[in-house]
């Protein structure tokens, strides 16, 4: 298994959720346990260095990296949740889409004062998320120290969009 690419295990399926995308499915890789054991192993080699006191997790397929993540490295984990699902007070941040806007949550006591933080997600596209996401975190008092995917699609120069360290275990075109 050590030797093993981990894309075999990652599908794409076209027109989903509308025509013309090809959506890249994590369920297969995370429903084969030896797959998901060793992915989550080699993200935690890589984020490791960076040494975060928290774990951010994107909501929803996020909090799928986040959990064992924090585990394998001993941090705390932080919800960056759509709004309306976090309790008591929160800090928050809205985005633009492609069309219309969305927006993120953190609890307004989540983060001590600079914290070390690598924040999270399944997949990094065109870096939307994880752009909004590390503005957040920053807002709610967070030194971010990194970002760990899944999967990076890289002809969508996401990544361009962070100044930090990005760590993605799989890449496509
Ligand atoms: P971005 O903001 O970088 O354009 O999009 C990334 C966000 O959209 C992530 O939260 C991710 O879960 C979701 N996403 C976009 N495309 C895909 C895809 O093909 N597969 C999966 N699993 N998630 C996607």
């Amino acid at each position: 298994m050590q030797d093993i690419d981990l894309r075999q295990y990652i599908r794409g399926i076209p027109d989903f959720p509308k025509p013309g995308i090809l959506f890249y499915d994590i369920s297969t890789l995370l429903r084969n346990a030896d797959a998901w054991q060793l992915a989550t192993a080699r993200m935690a080699h890589a984020v490791s260095p960076w040494q975060p006191d928290q774990l951010a997790a994107i909501e929803s397929r996020g909090f799928l990296t986040a959990a064992p993540l924090s585990t394998r490295l001993g941090c705390g984990l932080i919800m960056l949740r759509k709004p309306g699902k976090l309790p008591g007070d929160t800090i928050s941040l809205t985005y633009a889409l492609e069309y219309g806007s969305d927006s993120l949550h953190i609890q307004a006591d989540a983060i001590l004062p600079g914290q070390r933080v690598v924040v999270t997600d399944d997949l990094l596209a065109t870096g939307g998320t994880l752009a909004a996401s590390v503005a957040l975190l920053r807002k709610a008092g967070a030194e971010v120290v990194g970002a760990s995917v899944l999967v990076e699609l890289t002809s969508l120069g996401g990544r361009e969009k962070l100044d930090i360290p990005v760590h993605a275990l799989l890449s496509y075109d």
